[in-house]
């Protein structure tokens, strides 16, 4: 048995002392507790652990769980998402990490204007190049917030998010989220209007530390609050 509440509570002070370590405030990273197949009874006491955030990747799971807990915790879009399926999440989720391109773009926009809402969304970035993974490459963000910020005014974007590639070495990973902090830093630097990059959106249970020290504000962690995953329930 897990227990919830001294995962995170133990996650919490990990953050902290890195953040220590690194001269940075530690109010300024936000766990997001990563609640895809987990039931809702265990969503409970992670709320009951003062968890805040929950990140989900399946837009009817996390409508499904929106369903019995609302706004007991803000729900997060972190994992790819199917234009067909925004309409699930719309009007339950405080921020979409993975908008990869215009289409979708278009459907949350299209979706936002009709409930009266400005979504916020990170641009996710695949920096490593890893085929298998969702994103953007680098040399496409910038035009693409440019076009966001001038085309679609019920989406905000806040920052920007990535996944470190799977079994990297942990220098190749620490480079995946400088880089990531880089190209945040360079497209702030523009003053697009109506675009922030104040959110970096990096970091899991096996390198949220490396990704607090390169400057994460949003880690997303799953397994280390939750234990191992059952995906066949
Ligand atoms: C599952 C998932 C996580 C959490 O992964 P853990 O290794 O369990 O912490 C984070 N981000 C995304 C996008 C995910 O899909």
């Amino acid at each position: 048995m897990e227990n919830i509440r001294e995962n995170i509570e133990s996650i919490r002070k990990r953050i902290a002392d890195v953040a220590k370590r690194a001269g940075r405030d530690a109010d300024d990273i936000k766990l997001i507790a990563v609640t895809k197949t987990v039931d809702v009874d265990k969503v409970e006491e992670a709320i009951a652990a003062d968890a805040l955030d929950a990140g989900e990747n399946k837009p009817q799971e996390l409508a499904r769980k929106y369903e019995v807990l609302g706004d007991k915790i803000r729900w997060h879009q972190i994992g790819s998402l199917q234009t067909n399926k925004v309409k699930y999440i719309i009007d339950k989720v405080c921020m979409i990490h993975s908008l990869d391109r215009e289409g979708l773009a278009e459907e949350i926009d299209k979706r936002a204007n009709k409930i009266g809402r400005v979504i916020d969304c990170l641009v996710q970035v695949n920096i490593s190049g890893e085929e298998s993974k969702h994103g953007m490459s680098r040399e496409e963000v910038e035009p693409f917030v440019r076009l966001v910020a001038e085309k679609y005014p019920n989406i905000k974007i806040k920052g920007l998010m990535t996944m470190a590639p799977f079994d990297a070495e942990r220098d190749e990973i620490r480079k995946v989220f400088r880089d990531l902090k880089e190209l945040s830093d360079e497209i702030n630097n523009m003053n697009i209007g109506n675009v922030e990059m104040n959110e970096l959106s990096m970091g899991m249970t096996n390198d949220f530390e490396i990704a607090v020290e390169e400057g994460a504000t949003m880690v997303r962690v799953g397994t280390a609050i939750f234990g191992k995953r059952n995906y066949n329930k």
